[in-house]
């Protein structure tokens, strides 16, 4: 067994598609050729939109992939208190600050004073204008049932690094991709490392998940690529190490549009009841 471990991490929102059978088989098949570990994470803190049927239908569709896995499958929903511990300790550091700006504030914020400009949208979506910033005295207690941004600026200052890099794979070579420090603020923003509706957020998750599981290699699509920086960044605050990166291509539709959730047309689950068989899947995807 070598030192590789990767894992296929769906959000059980919907069926999964062929893009997400051609993540989850690549990254299968990487494990199985490097005789590593194949890890399964249902990414599940939305709780507004996770379903448990949605989560049997991926144990079942990656089953009739022949995918293993190599230990019990994690849920986000279990970890929370993980989450919640590395929060309160990012709020004793004062890098977060709650945040009650609907989209409609930030938009407006984000348009004003240049009327008619489009706000910008950076890898964490529109970039925040740091209308709550000033607000909050950071020195009381953690703020309960809020949405907590973190201050781009106070983090950058405390990582202390000109750049944030990490290893890229998926040219079949090592390149090292680095997004320099001073792009961060105007580029990303404040990003929200906790929602109002749930504990946690995408990005603060993935990067403490990833470190639990002592995941070597990420294996994921190319549309998550601009986040990679966030979670290098991410990282690199909380003392977690970077794993290597490979992000994948999109399998798209005959548009040339990314499959969605809603696309049912191409879920696995449609294949199978048309009496496709998994290595008609992997020809359709190009494995
Ligand atoms: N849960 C994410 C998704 O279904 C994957 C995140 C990741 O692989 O980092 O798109």
């Amino acid at each position: 067994m070598t030192d590789f471990i990767t894992r296929f991490a769906p959000s059980p929102t919907g069926p999964l598609h062929l893009g997400h059978a051609y993540s989850a088989l690549l990254a299968h098949d990487m494990a199985r050729a490097a005789g590593g570990k194949y890890l399964l994470r249902i990414e599940d803190i939305d709780r507004t939109r996770s379903r448990p049927e949605w989560e049997e239908q991926i144990y079942d569709d990656l089953t009739w992939l022949g995918i293993t896995w190599d230990e019990a499958p994690t849920r986000q929903s279990d970890r929370l208190s993980v989450y919640k511990k590395t929060l309160r300790a990012l709020w004793g550091r004062g890098l977060l600050f709650p945040c009650s700006c609907t989209r409609r504030d930030i938009t407006a914020a984000a348009s004003a004073p240049q009327e008619g400009t489009e706000p910008a949208f950076g890898p964490d979506g529109l970039i925040y204008p740091g209308t709550c910033r000033a607000r909050t005295d950071r020195s009381q207690s953690f703020p309960e049932g809020e949405a907590l941004r973190l201050d781009m600026q106070d983090a950058l200052s405390t990582a202390n690094q000109s750049e944030f890099c990490y290893t890229e794979q998926s040219s079949g070579q090592d390149e090292t991709l680095c997004s320099p420090a001073r792009n961060f603020v105007q580029e990303v923003g404040d990003i929200v490392l906790s929602r109002r509706d749930f504990l946690g957020s995408y990005h603060l998750s993935v990067v403490l998940d990833d470190a639990a599981q002592g995941i070597s290699h990420v294996v994921r699509g190319k549309d998550i690529q601009p986040a990679t920086q966030i979670h290098v960044l991410l990282q690199n605050l909380l003392g977690l190490p970077t794993p290597i990166y490979h992000h994948h291509r999109l399998i798209r539709d005959e548009n040339g549009k990314r499959l969605a959730k809603r696309d049912d047309a191409r879920a696995i689950a449609t294949y199978r009841a048309e009496g496709r068989t998994p290595d008609d899947i992997r020809r359709m995807v190009g494995l």
